[in-house]
């Protein structure tokens, strides 16, 4: 997989990286896909090599909806990395998926870290930012080779209360 630039950073996916080669072919396809485990059929993100739960080793890719909702969020304020200087305050998302949601335990789902952004990629509003709220993936094209599951604010409405940061 070539070297891609993103905010002056070179982003690359070596070929014999078994973790997230995968889930980045799939991006290029559109498609958010999940490591499932075949022996008890969770699914499970970081695409780690074992099953947290039951630790086999065998898993297949599962494509998943892509749907889900604001689990947790920060906003950066102060940026460490240079890229990212001129689009500060900009949020980070934790999104639980629709999927598995309160599975195996009620406690737990599949959550994963992503960027919020708005219809042309630029960092969401932090008032439009809030615990509860849904979120769907887009994929960002960055290249002929190389795209960036990204998340953006779904026009569904909370399946229950938001909050948000005092401002
Ligand atoms: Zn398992």
């Amino acid at each position: 997989m070539p070297v891609v630039q993103y905010r002056g950073m070179n982003l690359v996916v070596p070929e014999n990286e078994s973790e997230f080669l995968g889930y980045f072919e799939a991006a290029r396809q559109h498609k958010l896909v999940m490591k499932k485990c075949t022996a008890c059929d969770l699914i499970r993100y970081p695409p780690g090599a074992g099953c947290p739960w039951c630790q086999s080793l065998e898993w297949t890719w599962q494509e998943v909806s892509g749907k889900g909702t604001i689990y947790t969020y920060e906003i950066i304020v102060h940026s460490i990395q240079p890229g990212f200087r001129d689009i500060t305050p900009l949020p980070v998302i934790v999104v639980e998926l629709d999927e598995q949601r309160g599975v195996p335990t009620p406690q737990e789902g599949v959550r994963l870290i992503a960027n919020l952004v708005d219809a042309q990629f630029q960092p969401e509003q932090e008032a439009n930012v809030a615990i509860g709220k849904r979120v769907q993936v887009v994929f960002q094209d960055l290249s002929e080779d190389f795209t960036l599951p990204q998340f953006q604010l779904s026009n569904e409405s909370p399946q229950g209360a938001v909050w948000q940061f005092p401002s």
